[in-house]
Order: structure tokens, then C-alpha cells, then sequence
């Protein structure tokens, strides 16, 4: 598998102009499912699971608001982002029981976002001895559990804990 939205591939890496062409703001008018990926929908926010993860697990978590700033969030959102977050590292913890995580927000191309008009937070899974995040970049990964096992097990979790 390739990954689509290594930072040099600037092909896939375009910004939305509105929000009906932002792949985020499609997804929020989705509801969960294996069909949309989406494990979780909140008030302010929802969590996704990433088609072309980094590692198996990676999940996504954006703002319903389409924006590519931190400073247009309020708190209501970001508060709701920290419960929806411990929400997905417990909902890992608990089925893919990964040795750590990385967590972060991707802000502008150079940073490497993937889509630059709508903020959201990566959830990635590690593992001790899984490749480091930039050479997972720099070429293709293979993924060793499929993404509907995985959506399976983390979506009965996320549903749990509600
Ligand atoms: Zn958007």
C-alpha cells in the first residue's frame, strides 16, 4: 500500500477551497460506520479512522468547523477534543495494545498535512520496534491488519465507553 499523503506528493496534497470539496466537512455530514470509517461523533467533533495509516490504529480526530486555525476553536471543542482523544487512546490501549503514541496536529504543507483547510489531530499507534515516523513516510508500508477488523474492534470500544 502506499501511503497517498507522503509530504513530497504534492499531487494529493491540495487545499479545499470550500467546504463541500474538504474531505473532513464530506465525512461530518456521514454517520459512523465501516462505510465512512467514522468510530465516533460528538457534539463539536469525530473521530476517523485513517484509510492510509501510518501504522494500524492511526486514527483522526477533527472539529466539525472547517478551519485550518488552532485560534478559531473554542473551548467547548477542544474540551471535547481531550475527552474524544483519551476516548481513543483507551479504546487502542484496550485492543491493539500499543507500547505508545504519537499525537499531533500537522499545520500547513510544510508540515506535511495532508489536508491543510480543515484542522485535525493524529492518533498514531506505535510499537516498540515499528519504524520511525519519517522512514514510515518515506516509502511504502504494509499494514498488517486489515481496516474493517480493526474498525470492528475499536468501534465496539468507542461505544463502550459512552
Ligand atoms: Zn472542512
Amino acid at each position: 500500500m502506499k501511503l497517498l499523503w507522503a509530504p513530497w506528493r504534492h499531487e494529493y496534497v491540495k487545499k479545499a477551497a470550500k467546504e463541500e470539496d474538504c474531505f473532513f466537512c464530506v465525512l461530518a455530514g456521514k454517520k459512523e460506520g465501516l462505510d465512512s470509517l467514522i468510530l465516533a461523533k460528538g457534539k463539536y467533533c469525530f473521530t476517523v479512522m485513517n484509510k492510509y495509516p501510518y501504522n494500524p490504529g492511526h486514527l483522526l480526530i477533527a472539529p466539525y468547523k472547517h478551519t485550518s486555525s488552532i485560534h478559531e476553536l473554542d473551548s467547548r471543542t477542544w474540551e471535547e477534543i481531550r475527552m474524544m482523544l483519551i476516548k481513543c487512546i483507551e479504546s487502542l490501549n484496550s485492543t491493539l495494545k500499543p507500547d505508545g503514541f504519537n499525537i499531533g496536529i500537522n499545520i500547513g504543507r510544510a508540515a506535511g498535512a495532508g489536508v491543510i483547510g480543515h484542522i485535525h489531530l493524529h492518533v498514531v499507534p506505535r510499537w516498540n520496534g515499528d519504524t520511525n515516523f519519517m522512514s514510515t513516510l518515506a516509502d511504502t508500508k504494509v499494514i498488517s491488519a486489515s481496516l474493517a477488523s480493526i474498525y470492528k474492534l475499536l468501534s465496539k470500544k468507542m461505544r463502550e465507553r459512552r
